[in-house]
């Protein structure tokens, strides 16, 4: 897997697919969810809502990965994911983990090559960001099926730093 870190905005990027860290509504929220939904725009909700009309009338289980439109963003398709919550008492990396394998293979079910990921769990939910860092980026770097290309997109020096680092 080609991987790349860059400091920016996700929203902006010119990639098949974008990795939104959502919560389990699926109903959007704060933070990188609240971004992408302003920007690809009301088409994202709207896909978003028949999924929960349908097979996931229980909400996104944590760790699992779903795409809709990428609206009028330049990405052709948003794979929504939910991260897990930091925890200092409960090792939940496994879950971290199954959110970036996730987001690959409903990736490549689509046939996309190119991929952006956000530092998923690293903003309300908290995840210290040199673990987060360390985790994503080993769960990106087997190859799966059409997707070639990883590119992490950080807001921010710290996440930047804490990325380049791993
Ligand atoms: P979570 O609930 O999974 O912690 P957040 O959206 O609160 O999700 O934060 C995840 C990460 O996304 C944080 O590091 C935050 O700084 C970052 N982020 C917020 N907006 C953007 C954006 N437009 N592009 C890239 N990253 C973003």
């Amino acid at each position: 897997m080609q991987i790349e870190i860059v400091e920016g905005d996700i929203t902006t990027q010119d990639v098949d697919v974008v990795v939104n860290a959502a919560n389990s509504s699926l109903l959007g929220g704060g933070g990188v969810d609240g971004a992408i939904h302003r920007a690809g725009g009301p088409e994202i909700l709207a896909e978003c809502r028949a999924l929960r009309a349908g097979h996931l009338g229980g909400g996104l289980p944590v760790g699992r990965a779903v795409a809709t439109t990428a609206g009028r963003m330049t990405a052709r398709w948003v794979v929504h994911t939910v991260g897990p919550v930091f925890s200092a008492e409960e090792d939940r990396s496994a879950l971290l983990t199954a959110c970036h394998r996730n987001s690959l293979l409903a990736a490549a079910e689509l046939g996309a090559e190119t991929v952006a990921f956000p530092a998923i769990s690293t903003g309300v939910f908290r995840w210290p960001l040199d673990s987060a860092a360390r985790i994503a980026l080993a769960a990106v770097r087997e190859p799966v099926g059409s997707v070639r290309l990883v590119r992490f997109v950080l807001s921010g020096e710290a996440a930047f730093r804490a990325f380049s680092e791993a």
